[in-house]
């Protein structure tokens, strides 16, 4: 029988990996910090990776989760698999919601500063295909909303999309979040 020899992670360098004959670099904990900087790491058609190694990324990837565990851009909680790969929610929030590895300023490769953590879901909008299913979900969300939802959710929704459709189209999709908060306000029943 072989034996069973333990090394260190070289991710988080606390747990162990045991291994026969070559160990991993990653724990069970860190795998899904490791996947994610292999798998940009080794695609070609992505952006710079300005590390010294795929650890190293791994290791700027786990930190930046330990720091701050919510999106970048929309402030959801992200998610990650258990450290015996099950699923930590629903399949289709983990889809969503699962942390993605994005480059805040797309025109600089991933280094440290410019490597952000969104959920996943920002990843699919980029896609034109996929953009189409995220729209569905919006809609899904809308609908569900007015079917439950009370007399006030339904008028927010409507007035609000009133309010968007005037607007001229350059400024649609240029408002800030202050000037959204506005036409929400501006449109709520009087008490
Ligand atoms: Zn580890």
């Amino acid at each position: 029988m072989s034996k069973i020899k333990i090394a260190k992670c070289r991710i988080c360098n606390a747990n162990d990996v045991e291994y026969i004959t070559k160990p991993s670099f990653s724990c069970n904990e860190c795998l899904p910090y490791w996947n994610r900087a292999d798998s940009i790491w080794s695609n070609k058609r992505r952006a710079d990776v300005f590390f010294i190694h795929r650890v190293h990324f791994a290791r700027h990837i786990k930190e930046l989760y330990d720091k701050d565990k919510t999106c970048k851009y929309s402030g959801f909680m992200l998610y990650k698999l258990n450290i015996d790969g099950t699923l930590p929610i629903e399949q289709w929030i983990y889809d969503l919601f699962k942390f993605s590895v994005e480059r805040y300023d797309s025109d600089k490769p991933y280094v440290p500063g410019n490597t952000i953590l969104c959920a996943n879901v920002f990843n699919l909008m980029k896609n034109n295909t996929e953009k189409d299913n995220f729209i569905r979900l919006v809609i899904n969300l809308l609908e569900h909303q007015y079917s439950v939802g009370d007399e006030n959710t339904k008028y927010r929704i409507e007035a609000f999309s009133e309010k968007v459709i005037q607007l001229k189209e350059e400024k649609r999709g240029k408002l800030t979040e202050a000037e959204m908060e506005k036409l929400i306000t501006d449109n709520l029943p009087d008490e």
